[in-house]
């Protein structure tokens, strides 16, 4: 069942047993638009059945926010523009080169192309795939693009990201929501997960730059503006002390300066932050 967060945004919540992400739908007048095209072609159509009880004006767009496969291997289902930033459309290209038979599968697993998981749930989710082909976005834009659904707009915007260098947020003022993706997580490089410590300041400044109310992220679904505060607070705070490869110094600068033990979710993003000054020290 859809999310209904107001009268003209809905949201297929993610589901983590299944490496669902978060979907999401926005309609004007005149047109809908979707908010990443799901894992599978499974996934996809999940969600299109649910669109249809809806009365909404018909899907025009979809929008896929970063090249990890649980946001666009559903992408053939739709009969939409697939709207995607440069840098995206440069790696669902290499997506477009596979095969999807077993044998293929196993290979690109075995070579660290796809991951285990995501071989899984191609061959769960897809039984009839030896020739399946990934078909190419529609639309690429460099650094923005805005879109007008019918009186609603969406302003769809290439930012810098801890997660991926690919990231697209999408924004619609008229509702104060703002659609992250994943942008906002770490990820992993060498099987070691880091925050990008350089670019957490820049992300966040060129996600808080719009008046946002709501944000619906990729493996959350949802967050509200006191959520998503204390979510950057912990992750500031966290970053603020690490300064090297040593997790016993950062911990150390965390009590001095906020006269308590980190949390949590603090010593979490600390060790990521240690991590990310491992890899770039390798
Ligand atoms: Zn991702």
């Amino acid at each position: 069942m859809l999310n209904r967060l107001s009268d003209t945004i809905y949201y297929l919540s993610n589901q983590e047993d299944k490496e669902r992400p978060t979907l999401g739908l926005v309609c004007g007048d005149r047109y809908s638009l979707i908010i990443d095209a799901g894992n599978s072609p499974r996934h996809a159509k999940d969600f299109l059945i649910e669109i249809e009880k809806l009365n909404v004006p018909p899907v025009k767009y979809v929008v896929i926010t970063h090249a990890h496969w649980d946001h666009f291997l559903g992408m053939n289902e739709f009969d939409a523009t697939i709207i995607v930033n440069h840098q995206t459309n440069e790696l669902i290209k290499e997506w477009q080169r596979l095969s999807y038979d077993d044998r293929s599968l196993q290979k690109y697993v075995t070579t660290n192309q796809i991951s285990a998981m995501c071989m899984e749930i191609i061959q769960t989710d897809m039984p009839n795939r030896d020739r399946f082909k990934l078909k190419s976005p529609d639309v690429i834009f460099e650094n923005t693009l805005t879109i007008d659904l019918g009186n609603k707009v969406c302003i769809l915007e290439r930012i810098k990201s801890t997660h991926t260098d690919d990231s697209t947020i999408i924004y619609i003022p008229d509702e104060k929501v703002v659609f992250l993706g994943d942008c906002a997580y770490g990820t992993t490089t060498n099987s070691l997960f880091h925050y990008k410590q350089s670019l957490l300041l820049p992300m966040m400044k060129d996600i808080q730059k719009y008046d946002a109310e709501m944000f619906l992220l990729g493996h959350e679904s949802i967050c509200d503006l006191n959520e998503m505060n204390i979510y950057w607070e912990e992750l500031t705070t966290a970053s603020h002390v690490v300064k090297s490869i040593s997790l016993e110094n950062a911990i150390e600068s965390f009590k001095l300066e906020n006269k308590r033990n980190p949390n949590d979710n603090e010593l979490f993003f600390i060790q990521a932050f240690v991590n990310d000054h491992i890899i770039q020290s390798q």
